[in-house]
């Protein structure tokens, strides 16, 4: 049974005060809170077996090999992998993107077309344009609609067979629009194109199946989801990853070494170059046991009564706008109150407490095309309350007052 009364004792830094007023945490989509069970994970790791791994014979470091290798287990078991050498640790939803648009330079050439989403997050548009600067590719990008929905007829009218990838983020974590991926993968396919899935705002709040999506690649941060920093994973199906060239060259990577010839190790290592986090890898496995212990049904149904509480008080606010208004969303609200700039709505409510990000959030195209400078994000997660709820609509309400 869902409580969330009682999960937030989970979380010590909810008890925190900030400028004098209990601490009301609104950034979720930016970072999640990190709950007891996985600092404990943190605290055990330095505490007692501290080690480099897979290279010691001696004991701590066959104890931390074990640790990390049964997070990878537990990763692969998430996310539904067939194999475990599909899951690559990474530093994060950044380190994945790179890894691949890094190794996609070997297959593409000039005519080749990369498609992305008018949503993305510069993580996942940067690093094609760097790619397409390389191997003279053209990228194209599905236009969306002013719900803040990708329209799904002008990418069907993008793909030919002259697309090579498809890079669109699972939710977008400007306005929490969920995007069909079902759809734009199969579609992709249909045309001999691969997909890479950007689950950084979706995995915190449902369990991507892998598998059934037919996915290519799908990265994620474990900051997202309850885990450290500098921490995520890229899935990758195993005829794709053998294709794709290392990334990284280092120690862990190799099989063989001279200065005539080096040889790559097997799946998973040879993307894993250079001692890891391996603690972080491991938090990273205790946190999605410690959310599916909580159930991502229960999670998700509980964070839509809120995005519904919040969406309906916030909009009878007189002059607040939210953009995004898709029909299948998470839990992230977008707005901006009339003729008052969102850094100084967000200054207020930080002197109340309530901690919600301002600015482009990562998504300057997602702006230009509200043509708006930014805006005020506030974002959900299953440890937040209606009472919280409350607290940010009146802090708003006194934010416009003293700006009006
Ligand atoms: N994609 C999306 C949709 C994101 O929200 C973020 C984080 N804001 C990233 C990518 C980048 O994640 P990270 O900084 O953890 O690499």
């Amino acid at each position: 049974m869902f409580n969330v009364e009682h999960i937030r004792q989970d979380f010590p830094i909810l008890n925190r005060q900030v400028n004098s007023k209990p601490l009301v945490y609104l950034d979720n989509a930016a970072t999640s809170q990190t709950p007891q069970q996985v600092i404990d994970v943190i605290v055990d790791y330095y505490s007692t077996y501290n080690a480099n791994i897979h290279r010691g014979v001696h004991s701590l470091s066959q104890e931390a090999t074990d640790a990390y290798e049964q997070a990878r287990l537990k990763i692969q078991n998430h996310f539904n992998a067939k194999f475990a050498h599909e899951i690559i640790f990474t530093s994060g939803t950044t380190h994945g993107i790179n890894l691949v648009a890094n190794g996609f330079s070997n297959f593409l050439k000039q005519g080749d077309e990369i498609i992305v989403s008018a949503l993305e997050h510069h993580s996942n548009i940067v690093p094609w344009q760097m790619l397409c600067e390389r191997s003279g590719a053209t990228l194209k990008v599905i236009p969306m609609n002013t719900e803040g929905e990708l329209i799904m007829s002008e990418y069907d009218k993008l793909l030919s067979a002259n697309t090579k990838l498809v890079f669109v983020n699972h939710i977008s974590n400007a306005l929490g629009t969920i995007n069909p991926i079902e759809y734009i993968i199969e579609k992709a396919h249909e045309v001999g194109s691969a997909v890479l899935i950007d689950g950084a705002q979706s995995c915190p709040h449902i369990k991507p199946d892998v598998q059934a999506l037919d996915v290519d690649f799908y990265v994620t941060s474990a900051h997202k989801m309850c885990g450290p920093t500098g921490q995520g994973m890229l899935y990758g199906k195993e005829e794709w990853l053998k294709k794709l060239p290392p990334y990284q060259g280092g120690g862990e990577m190799i099989a063989e070494v001279t200065f005539q010839k080096t040889t790559y190790a097997d799946l998973p290592h040879k993307f894993e170059a250079g001692t890891p986090n391996i603690c972080g890898g491991i938090a990273f496995g205790a946190a999605i046991d410690y959310m599916n212990a909580i159930g991502f049904d229960a999670i998700s149904n509980y964070e839509h009564e809120l995005l519904d509480y919040a969406t309906e008080a916030l909009s009878n606010i007189e002059g607040l706008k939210i953009y995004g208004t898709a029909k299948h969303k998470t839990s992230v609200i977008s707005f901006n109150l009339e003729g008052i700039h969102p850094y100084d709505v967000g200054t207020i409510l930080d002197k109340l407490g309530i901690a919600v990000r301002t600015g482009h959030h990562c998504a300057q195209p997602v702006m230009d095309f509200y043509k708006i400078p930014g805006t005020v994000r506030a974002s959900f997660a299953f440890y937040n309350t209606k009472e919280e709820v409350d607290t940010l609509v009146n802090g708003v309400k006194k934010a416009k007052m003293m700006l009006s």
